[in-house]
C-alpha cells in the first residue's frame, strides 16, 4: 500500500458510527489539538509494542499469566508521585506472590498511564432536579456537577497526554531504576505491614523470597533480570480523536502503532463489529483487547478474531471476559469451546470486576470480594474443564487503603463505604484487597 493508502485505512473509522463519543461544542479548538498531538513525540515505541505482543503470546499459549490492574478512571489530580507509586508497588507485590506461589512468569501491564476517557451507560445525569452531562473522565470534562464542569473541553486532550507521558515517565524510572529490584521484596510491603491480614502472608512470603535470594547469591548466582522489572502500559481506546491523532508510523516496518499506550481495549459498550472501534483497531499494530460480557454470541469472537488477528498470530489478540460470578460458568464455555475448534489464539483474561458492581443502600456502587472471587473461580473451572489456559486477570484496584469494595480479609462491611470512598468512577479493591485476590489466585494457578 502507498502511504497515503495506508492513511485512508487508518482513518476509514471516521465514515462509521462511534459509540460514547463526547459531543465537543468547539470543533475547531479539537482539530487544533489533535494537530498538536499529531505533532508530539509518541509516549510509547513500536518496539515496546511488539515486545508485549511477544510477551502475550506466551500467555496465548499457556506459559504465562497476565496481571493487568489500576484504577476504572484515573484522575489529572491522581498523577502524583505518591500515588503512582502505591499502584505500581501494589501491582509488584501481585506479581510475586502469583510468580512465586505459581512458577509461572507474570507479564506486568498498568492500568495506568492514559486510563482517562470512561465509556457511560447514559449520557446525562440528574440531580436534584438537575440534568447535566454525564462524566466521561478526566479526559474529556470534569466529575464536578456544575454546567462549566461537566461541559466536554478538547483541551482536556493535551492535558490527558502530558498526565500519560508524566505517569510513564515514574513508571519507566521506577521499574528500571532499582526500584522494582527484587531485592526490595520488603520495602514494597513497608507501610502496610500488619495492616491487613494479606499484607501479613506477604511479610511470610518475602521472606521466604528473601532467603532464595541469599542462597542464589551465596552460589554465585546474581541474574541481572531480579535488578529491574517488565513493565507495560494499556488502557481503553475509547477516544478515537485522541487515539487517532497518536498513531505514528514505525519507521523499520511502515507499520501503524497507537503510540499513546502499549495496549489498547475495546470496551464492552463500543465492541459493535460494524462500529468505528474495531475499524480502527484493525489498523493498529499493537496487541489488543476485546471486553466482553455475559451477551456475547460464539460467532461474534470468531468475527473480532477474523478482524482484528486475520494471521492468527499468539499475543496480537486478547479477549478479556466480564459477565460476573452468576453466569461466568453458563456462558464463557461455548465461546471458548467454538474459538478453541476455529483455531483462534487469543489470550482469555479474566475481568472478575464489571459483572459484579451493584448500589449499596447508601448509593455507592460497590462490588462484594467474594463475587470478585468467585467469578475468578469460575474462569478457571471453564479453562480446566476445557483444557485451555485461564490467561491472567484485569483488576480495578488502587494502592491505598480505600473503602469501595466489601469483604476481602479486613472484612469491609457496606456500613464502612463511606470512610474513603475516593474512587472517579468504579469501585477498586485496596491494597490489601488486592494482595488477597494475588494469593487466591495464585493457588488456583498452581493446581
Ligand atoms: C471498564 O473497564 O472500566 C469498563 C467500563 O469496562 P467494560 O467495558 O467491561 O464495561
Ligand atoms: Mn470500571
Amino acid at each position: 500500500m502507498t502511504n497515503a493508502a495506508v492513511e485512508g485505512a487508518v482513518d476509514r473509522w471516521r465514515s462509521l458510527p462511534a459509540a460514547q463519543q463526547p459531543e465537543w461544542p468547539d470543533e475547531n479548538r479539537l482539530r487544533e489539538v489533535t494537530a498538536r498531538l499529531a505533532a508530539a513525540p509518541p509516549l510509547v515505541f513500536a518496539e515496546e509494542c511488539d515486545r508485549l505482543r511477544e510477551r502475550l503470546g506466551a500467555v496465548a499459549r499457556g506459559e504465562a499469566f497476565l496481571l493487568h490492574g489500576g484504577d476504572c478512571a484515573e484522575t489529572f489530580d491522581g498523577v502524583s508521585a505518591a500515588a503512582i507509586e502505591a499502584k505500581l508497588r501494589t501491582l509488584l507485590q501481585m506479581a510475586v506472590v502469583l510468580t512465586y506461589a505459581a512458577a509461572v512468569p507474570v507479564v506486568k501491564i498498568g492500568r495506568m498511564a492514559g486510563q482517562f476517557a470512561k465509556p457511560r451507560s447514559s449520557p446525562t445525569e440528574t440531580r436534584d432536579g438537575l440534568t447535566l452531562p454525564v462524566y466521561r473522565g478526566d479526559a474529556v470534562n470534569d466529575v464536578a456537577f456544575t454546567p462549566a464542569g461537566r461541559r466536554p473541553d478538547p483541551g482536556r486532550l493535551l492535558r490527558t497526554y502530558d498526565a500519560s507521558a508524566n505517569t510513564l515517565n515514574l513508571v519507566r524510572a521506577l521499574t528500571q531504576g532499582g526500584y522494582a529490584d527484587l531485592h526490595q521484596v520488603h520495602a514494597w510491603n513497608r507501610g502496610f505491614v500488619g495492616s491487613s491480614p494479606a499484607g501479613r502472608r506477604y511479610e511470610a512470603l518475602a521472606d521466604e523470597i528473601e532467603r532464595s535470594l541469599l542462597f542464589m547469591r551465596a552460589c554465585g548466582a546474581d541474574p541481572a533480570g531480579l535488578r529491574a522489572t517488565e513493565f507495560f502500559a494499556g488502557h481503553e481506546g475509547l477516544l478515537l480523536d485522541y487515539e487517532s491523532a497518536l498513531v505514528r508510523t514505525d519507521p523499520r516496518t511502515g507499520r501503524r502503532y497507537a503510540t499513546s499506550g502499549h495496549l489498547l481495549w475495546i470496551g464492552e459498550r463500543t465492541r459493535a463489529l460494524d462500529g468505528a472501534h474495531v475499524e480502527f483497531f484493525a489498523g493498529i499494530h499493537n496487541p489488543v483487547a476485546v471486553k466482553i460480557g455475559p451477551d456475547t454470541e460464539p460467532d461474534e469472537i470468531l468475527a473480532y478474531a477474523r478482524r482484528l488477528d486475520p494471521r492468527g498470530e499468539p499475543g496480537r489478540l486478547s479477549f478479556v471476559v466480564r459477565m460476573g460470578a452468576d453466569r461466568v460458568r453458563d456462558r464463557l464455555p461455548a465461546l471458548v469451546e467454538k474459538a478453541t475448534a476455529d483455531g483462534v489464539r487469543a489470550a482469555w483474561v479474566c475481568d472478575p470486576m464489571h459483572g459484579n458492581t451493584f448500589t449499596a443502600p447508601d448509593g455507592r456502587k460497590t462490588r462484594r470480594f467474594d463475587d470478585i472471587l468467585d467469578e475468578v473461580c469460575g474462569f478457571f473451572e471453564v479453562h480446566r474443564a476445557l483444557g485451555t489456559h485461564p490467561g491472567g486477570i484485569h483488576v480495578e484496584l488502587t494502592g491505598s487503603d480505600v473503602t469501595e469494595c466489601v469483604g476481602g480479609g479486613s472484612e469491609l462491611g457496606l456500613h464502612d463505604l463511606p470512610l474513603r470512598y475516593e474512587t472517579a468512577c468504579d469501585p477498586r479493591l485496596n491494597h490489601g484487597q488486592s494482595l488477597d485476590l494475588a494469593f487466591r489466585t495464585a493457588e488456583l494457578l498452581r493446581t
